[in-house]
């Protein structure tokens, strides 16, 4: 099965979770799509196995051919070319490579050229947890062709845990969509309950079910919960505000290492979405 593990806004607490997750059950894939700011590395420390380049597709024009008809500017929606009639220029970083040009190229002047993106990195933790993550390369505007690369090394007979990047873009949508579970991961503030409802409204949008962990619960917080409650969304676990916690994760320690009734909560969460995808409610 694959769970995801997002969060509306950065700072939540996701890449501990995400990382937690993976840890306590045997048979678990790990990875890390936030390829702009991969951090599940620092909490799990994997050995790395291999690397391999990622490359995203551009439009290359060949000017034998082209007659500078302009139909290439016209069809492409991104608005990444420009015809100077004598060169047509391509704005690399605004390029979706949606291939319409190519299609609609009438003198079939318009092939495919290759750029480097990131690299992929795989190896394991230990011989029960899988880990993968990339590394965009710095300038690279889009990191949705690095994510579709990483979700290739899902495996099917294990349990898939995706670190998703943090927000809604579409770099949140490409980590996400194919999941049978989302956990979105918030805090018990006023910003962690406004970019939880964003999240929520996509994850509704897109059709994936989904539960809710409060992190650094604090419960004189009430909004959080009166929306839950109101929205009729599952609070899987709420998570106390817990200097111990915060003091593991400076260090770079998984939290569920030092506390077992953490560490049974992140269990019995994995048990409840195998068998039934819509986990009880759990409280540390
Ligand atoms: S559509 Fe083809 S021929 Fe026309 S300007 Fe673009 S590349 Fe050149
Ligand atoms: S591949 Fe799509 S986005 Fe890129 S230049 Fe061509 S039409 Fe525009």
């Amino acid at each position: 099965m694959i769970i995801s593990v997002a969060s509306g806004k950065g700072g939540t607490g996701k890449t501990t979770v995400a990382a937690s997750l993976a840890s306590v059950k045997d048979n678990c894939v790990y990875i890390d799509c936030d390829v702009e700011e991969p951090n599940g590395h620092l909490l799990l420390n994997p050995k790395i196995d291999f690397e391999e380049k990622v490359y995203k597709k551009l439009p290359q024009i060949d000017y034998n051919k082209c007659d500078f008809c302009g139909k290439c500017v016209e069809v492409c929606e991104f608005n990444a070319l420009i015809n100077l009639k004598f060169e047509i220029i391509l704005f690399e970083e605004m390029c979706h490579w949606c291939g319409s040009c190519k299609y609609f190229c009438p003198a079939k002047a318009i092939t495919d050229r290759e750029k480097e993106i990131g690299v992929l990195r795989c190896g394991s933790v230990n011989e029960h947890l899988i880990f993968a993550d990339g590394i965009l390369k710095i300038g690279e505007i889009s990191s949705v062709p690095l994510i579709k690369e990483l979700k290739k090394k899902v495996i099917k007979e294990k349990i898939n845990i995706i670190d998703s990047p943090p927000g809604t873009s579409c770099a949140m949508i490409e980590s996400v969509k194919d999941s049978d579970f989302c956990i979105l991961v918030t805090e018990s503030t006023p910003f962690g309950l406004s970019d939880l409802k964003i999240a929520a409204d996509v994850l509704n949008e897109i059709g994936i079910p989904f539960g809710v962990i409060i992190n650094k619960y604090k419960p004189e917080f009430k909004e959080m919960e009166n929306y839950l409650n109101d929205n009729m969304m599952d609070i899987l676990l709420k998570i106390p505000f817990d200097r111990k916690i915060a003091e593991d994760y400076s260090k770079g320690i998984l939290p569920v290492f030092n506390n077992n009734e953490l560490k049974n909560a992140f269990a019995g969460l994995i048990n409840n979405l195998k068998t039934t995808k819509v986990p009880e409610k759990t409280d540390v």
